[in-house]
């Protein structure tokens, strides 16, 4: 049985490894990186987060990960993320798991508000009223707040999810966003952090930066028009752009490929 199950991690987990060194050294570089692009937009490079994207990672790599210095780790699949949370903190024991903080960077189904409430600390993709209600009905007297950001697709493209405030979208679209921003505001134990967006894949990543711009403008917008809220988290770049999304001011970086290698 016991064979069986390593079997099955295998196959469904990624092949392609990567040893402590590697991670240790693919890791430096993603915050160097960062550490550069920040200080060419004079910021401080304490003011980003490096989530390291874990999805397709086995345990122990993720462990691993944890080993070389990385605290905040990220899933986007709830499935996955329930085993895989419980056996990483098996792996460390519970000193260490107490200092890490895991984010959920995929798409939320409603159905599964109430294991990603359980599981992570900031929840990246709401991406509707009705999933930011379904969350509030499912802490509701708990008195415990939920922090989320608030998904948005900038780009216009069908595949992606997030609130739709792409030029295409118009005024009515960004109407349609404001209104339910304003009612988000409204529960009591879902707090919003900011906003995180997807920026289309493309070969130069200087091509994203007018999305990652648009992101910034968007959240100054909110937070002038919605003072007592707190949008200060900007979670947007990934493997391919996070350094152009650094110095158009992510406060947040979801990187999975760049430290864990390419997945299957
Ligand atoms: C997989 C994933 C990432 C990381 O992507 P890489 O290209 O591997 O860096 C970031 N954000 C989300 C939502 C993802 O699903």
């Amino acid at each position: 049985m016991q064979e069986l199950i390593a079997l099955c991690q295998a196959l469904y987990y990624n092949t392609n490894r990567m040893n402590e060194t590697d991670l240790k050294t693919n890791l430096d570089q993603v915050r160097q990186r960062i550490t550069a692009a920040a200080r060419r937009a004079g910021r401080d490079p304490g003011e980003v987060t490096l989530v390291a994207v874990s999805k397709t990672q086995p345990p122990e790599v993720v462990a691993a990960a944890y080993r070389a210095g990385q605290c905040h780790l990220g899933e986007n699949r709830v499935e996955e993320a329930v085993p895989k949370i419980a056996a990483v903190k098996a792996l460390l024991g519970p000193a260490e798991a107490q200092s890490l903080h895991w984010h959920m960077v995929g798409h939320l189904q409603r159905r599964k508000a109430q294991p990603a409430i359980e599981l992570f600390d900031l929840i990246h993709s709401v991406d509707s009223l009705r999933l930011a209600e379904r969350i509030e009905r499912m802490t509701a007297g708990s008195g415990r707040s939920v922090p989320v950001l608030l998904e948005v697709n900038l780009s216009g493209e069908a595949s992606k999810y997030g609130f739709s405030v792409s030029p295409a979208d118009g005024e009515g679209g960004r109407r349609a966003f404001v209104g339910a921003v304003a009612e988000i505001l409204r529960l009591a134990q879902v707090q919003v952090r900011g906003l995180m967006t997807m920026a289309p894949i493309v070969s130069d990543p200087e091509e994203t930066r007018p999305i990652f711009r648009a992101l910034r403008q968007l959240r100054d917008a909110l937070q002038s028009r919605f003072s007592r809220a707190d949008f200060s988290e900007l979670s947007m770049g990934m493997t391919d752009d996070f350094e152009v999304a650094v110095e158009e001011g992510a406060t947040m970086v979801r990187v999975g490929r760049a430290i864990f290698g390419p997945r299957r």
